[in-house]
């Protein structure tokens, strides 16, 4: 039997209340008291104090949906079949309450029984030294020992600096040879698409005094993560998250606006993606009051309303689109996230002036990169100077992964460096111009001292962003 996305997320969440957990509303993307990150990238983000125990859990098993956004994914957007920008995680988490034994276990029920995935299909990997993880699998689920895959600490092992971590213990879910990379030794734990990783579990049990030595909590945690898009990519059986029932139906929008076929040709394919995937990212950054600019958060917001606009443009699409887009971004997702629905205007304001202030400048900055290209030819350069990727972002607000992807396409590469060197010049002679005015009687130097990241923040719909345990 198959589910909607919509579906999937009710049943996980009303799984794990069944089992004792408390639902929680997604929190914000936007972290709050968290310097260490700019955008929730998973379920476990926001529960931090929880599980460092600063402040005290409304129960000692919570289960969340939560929206995560992961900007170092974005090289794989389009070209795998699991990755988004965007993505909603789904989690069960415990502090000091359970631990192993019920964690396992009610990853299988919920896979096996609940969802009802084939068991044959699914494999769980340990971490190397984990014999506990191994046992529980083995005997308690009946695994053999020979489907459950031991990966080191890179793959394995949650770490963050000192303090709590862990070993992991995830499931991957075998979609068939028609997914293999067909490479010698291609099977779980393989980068290809056909092994896929479904769900994370987290043991954190150790505390790491940040010399390596590790001590056994006396509090252990539990905290897992499985991505809503990857489960009904596999429970409805189709190529990728960008074929599930509400992706799906965004996707053919961005068909039907541009006028290309889908799985026609890959190229068009990879920007129908990185469309899809990116305006996913922005509706929901926008919405949580993060607006771009150029710093912070702000900026990955910019960055991905950009590419999205030239990716849009690539596929033949004229004057501004995001909004209407955005609009079946809404459609789909507002059964879980209504306060999409109230931020409506406001999101397609932002879009469309966003967009509209790059259109203004990215022919004459398309034509401006051709030139330099040209010359890069004549000289026989195959990198471009820093100081040109530069002028680029500051005359005509190319992003510098923009720049990079658009030669990347053609062999060439950005000299990263001297773009940060550039940028950082600029900066100064700024600070230097502004040192000597003063601001009405006050030294505006003084907001330079202030987080761009939480300067470049919307504050309207502060309280609504936070407020959101329910
Ligand atoms: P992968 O190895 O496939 O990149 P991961 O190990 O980085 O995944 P985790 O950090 O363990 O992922 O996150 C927990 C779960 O969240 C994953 O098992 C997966 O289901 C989901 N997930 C992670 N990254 C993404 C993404 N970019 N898009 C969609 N789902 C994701
Ligand atoms: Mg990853
Ligand atoms: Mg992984
Ligand atoms: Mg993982």
């Amino acid at each position: 039997k198959s589910y909607g996305v919509n579906e999937l997320r009710r049943m996980f969440l009303e799984f794990f209340e069944s089992k004792g957990h408390l639902k929680l509303k997604s929190f914000s993307l936007v972290p709050h008291n968290d310097n260490s990150l700019l955008l929730i990238n998973s379920g476990m983000a926001p529960l931090k104090p929880y599980f460092t125990g600063q402040e005290i859990p409304p129960r000692k098993r919570v289960t969340t949906c939560q929206k995560c956004i992961r900007t170092g994914d974005i090289e794989n957007i389009g070209k795998t079949a699991r990755h988004g920008t965007f993505f909603e995680m789904l989690g069960n988490f415990s502090f000091g309450d359970y631990f192993k034994h019920e964690a396992i276990a009610w990853t299988w029920e919920f896979l096996t029984q609940v969802v009802g995935l084939n068991p044959d299909r699914l494999y769980p990997s340990i971490y190397v030294e984990d014999d506990e993880a191994f046992e529980i699998w083995n005997k308690e689920i009946g695994i053999a020992k020979e489907r459950i895959f031991r990966f080191g600490k890179g793959d394995n092992f949650w770490e963050h600096g000192s303090g709590p971590c862990g070993p992991c213990s995830e499931v991957y879910y075998d979609r068939g040879e028609k997914y293999g990379c067909g490479r010698p030794g291609c099977t779980v734990g393989c980068d290809c698409d056909r092994y896929i990783e479904v769900w994370n579990n987290v043991f954190t049990q150790f505390d790491n005094d940040g010399k390596g030595n590790y001590t056994e909590l006396e509090q252990k945690n539990i905290d897992t993560g499985m991505g809503l898009e990857r489960l009904a990519a596999v429970v409805q059986d189709v190529d990728s998250i960008f074929d599930i029932d509400t992706i799906c139906a965004l996707r053919n929008r961005v068909c039907e606006i541009s006028g290309k076929e889908y799985k026609k040709e890959y190229k068009w394919d990879v920007s129908i993606r990185i469309v899809t995937d990116h305006i996913r990212s922005a509706t929901f950054m926008i919405s949580d009051g993060i607006m771009p600019s150029n710093e912070g958060r702000g900026y990955v917001l910019r960055r991905i309303i950009r590419r999205a606009a030239r990716h849009g443009r690539l596929l033949g699409i004229e004057g501004t689109f995001l909004a209407n887009l955005s609009n079946t971004v809404i459609e789909g997702s507002r059964d879980g996230y209504p306060e999409l629905e109230e931020k409506k205007d406001f999101i397609f304001n932002v879009l469309t002036q966003e967009e509209n202030k790059f259109n203004k400048t990215i022919d004459q900055g398309l034509s401006i990169l051709s030139d330099m290209e040209a010359a890069m030819v004549k000289e026989g350069k195959t990198c471009l100077g820093g100081e040109d990727a530069f002028k680029l972002y500051d005359t005509y607000g190319f992003p510098l992964d923009l720049t990079k992807e658009i030669l990347e396409e053609k062999g060439f590469t950005v000299e990263e460096e001297g773009f940060g060197k550039a940028m950082q010049e600029q900066k100064e002679k700024a600070r230097a111009a502004r040192k000597t005015t003063n601001y009405m009687g006050a030294d505006v130097t003084v907001y330079e001292s202030i987080d761009p990241a939480i300067t470049t923040e919307f504050v309207g719909y502060d309280r609504l962003s936070h407020d959101s345990k329910i």
